[in-house]
């Protein structure tokens, strides 16, 4: 009998993986966690019915999420990462020899937990002696740190649940008071295709508290759609061109100098959300 791991995508489409061993369900308080071993993705991990991470295609949103910021940065001394208790995020952010300090606010403790035993590829970078993992609500800890971070990125889960306001354009602007002057904040602002709605509301949300608003994309074979979102904001205009043997440090399977740049071209549809 052929085991198939499903997600219902936003009730009129699913997209499935074939699965070979499941080897860990449990329902946390927040949440419940699935990690599954499939043919074609290789280890994934489920929160709520929903693919977060598969082995896979992991790189491309977590460098894409990461560098096109960092990268952005001049000097990025502190981070701040919300959510991205897997811990692929902060893999990213290690990487960069000008991080000092790097703070995980992930909400669930079991998500980490789990990803550690489960998916250390990912959950590596966690260990980095930078690394601070606080499991707290990332809205109370933006609004309790002033001036404290040169970038803050937002790898969050969809707008359900503890991650509803971390669309709001307030929580955007508790995020641009905990950054320090030149800082910059990124979201993953999910697909331009069935999400339309989240893309216009966090560009809307970076556009009331910063002057520079940056949509772009990246192909995530799991996510919705395939084709995801980020949006970053800051309140200088965001670097076209980055340092090429500064991005070339990073070791990347995704993301180069020359894709940063290529992320300003975007499709007429996608700029319309955010216009
Ligand atoms: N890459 C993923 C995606 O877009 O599908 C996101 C991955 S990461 C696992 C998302 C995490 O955000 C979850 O583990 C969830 O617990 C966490 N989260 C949701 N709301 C949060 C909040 N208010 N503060 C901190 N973490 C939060």
């Amino acid at each position: 009998m052929e085991l198939w791991l499903e997600e219902l995508q936003l009730g009129n489409m699913r997209f499935g993986l074939r699965a070979d061993t499941v080897l860990h369900r449990e329902v946390s308080r927040f949440q419940e966690i699935l990690v599954v071993d499939t043919y074609a993705f290789g280890r994934v991990m489920m929160l709520d019915g929903t693919f977060q991470v598969t082995e896979k295609d992991e790189f491309v949103y977590h460098e894409m999420l990461a560098h096109f910021p960092l990268m952005s940065h001049e000097s990025p001394k502190d981070v701040l990462v919300i959510g991205g208790g897997d811990g692929g995020t902060i893999r990213e952010v290690v990487k960069h020899p000008e991080v000092e300090r790097a703070v995980l606010c992930e909400i669930d403790p079991r998500v980490t937990a789990v990803a550690r035993e489960y998916l250390p590829s990912v959950a590596a970078g966690l260990s980095d002696p930078r690394v601070e993992v606080l499991h707290e609500d990332g809205i109370k800890l933006v609004q309790d740190h002033e001036g404290a971070f040169d970038v803050i990125l937002i790898d969050s889960t969809d707008p359900v649940g503890p991650a509803v306001g971390l669309y709001s354009p307030e929580f955007y602007a508790a995020c641009k008071r905990a950054l320090r002057p030149g800082g910059i904040v990124c979201a993953q602002s999910e697909s331009p295709f069935v999400n339309g709605d989240v893309v216009r509301r966090v560009a809307q949300s970076v556009k009331a508290n910063f002057s520079a608003c940056q949509l772009y994309l990246a192909p995530l074979p799991t996510y919705p759609s395939g084709f995801w979102s980020f949006t970053a904001g800051a309140d200088h205009e965001l670097p076209q061109d980055v340092d090429k043997a500064r991005a070339e440090r990073l070791a990347t399977r995704y993301y180069t100098a020359e894709m940063h740049k290529a992320a300003f071209a975007l499709p007429p549809f996608a700029k319309a959300l955010v216009e």
